[in-house]
């Protein structure tokens, strides 16, 4: 991490109100543990609406400089089922909601059509949805890894306030942010792993999906879909 980003991190836990930092040195135990991108660190009594405050007109890292709306997240305070994708697109960041775009239209459809094929009454406004960084990247470009540090906290502290019976993560950067896993989507997808004691199903981003190319991974997503559905609403 350079002066920079050490700083920004700094900041961004006095601002929690955390005034001392340790720095741990590693065991051999701790060194082949994978590393997530989201410091777990939470207040107590936190609340959906303390982490939108504490964010406030966040410049903790550089995605700030490009954005127009910060994406806090959108959905149900008590959601069992949390859907966690990459970062905003032009579209969320206009609007300042998640998943609003083309891609957000089909994850709402594979949502609510797959719910409804397998008997389950739910809607997207019954699930929560947000992302690892709450600024567009420029161009749309993968958040870097101190940025997903940085806005991971407050990731961290939506998923702790939610605590979902499973999380859905949405691509490769959600399961490298959640899971600290290098492997791609495509081997990880349909699997269930853990964030938290909290069960996390990988599977496709639905903007991958939009591809015409990708039916065969359309598929795929809803078949990893209909597992999460049934193991969280069963
Ligand atoms: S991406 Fe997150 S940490 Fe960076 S400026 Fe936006 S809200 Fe703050």
């Amino acid at each position: 991490m350079d002066r920079d980003s050490l700083r920004q991190y700094l900041s961004f836990y006095q601002d929690l109100g955390v005034s001392t930092l340790y720095r741990r040195l590693k065991t051999e135990e701790q060194s082949q543990t994978p590393m997530t991108a989201l410091p777990g660190l939470a207040p107590e009594n936190d609340t959906l609406l303390k982490i939108l405050e504490d964010i406030g007109d966040c410049k903790r890292c550089r995605l700030h400089a490009g954005r127009n709306k910060i994406v806090f997240g959108v959905g149900n305070e008590q959601a069992k089922l949390v859907f966690v994708g990459e970062g905003p697109g032009a579209d969320e960041d206009a609007q300042g909601f998640p998943f609003v775009g083309r891609a957000g239209q089909l994850l709402t459809q594979m949502i609510e059509n797959t719910a409804s094929k397998e008997g389950i009454p739910l809607k997207r406004a019954d699930v929560y949805i947000c992302n690892v960084v709450k600024c567009r990247p420029p161009e749309n470009r993968t958040p870097e890894p101190d940025e997903m540090e940085i806005c991971g906290q407050f990731l961290y502290r939506q998923l702790s306030v939610i605590k979902p019976k499973a999380i859905c993560a949405l691509g490769a950067t959600a399961a490298k942010a959640l899971l600290g896993r290098k492997e791609g989507v495509t081997r990880m997808r349909g699997n269930w792993f853990k964030w938290n004691e909290i069960p996390v199903m990988v599977t496709y981003h639905p903007s991958y999906l939009l591809r015409p190319y990708n039916q065969n991974a359309k598929r795929e997503a809803w078949e990893d879909l209909k597992k999460a559905l049934h193991f969280v609403y069963d």
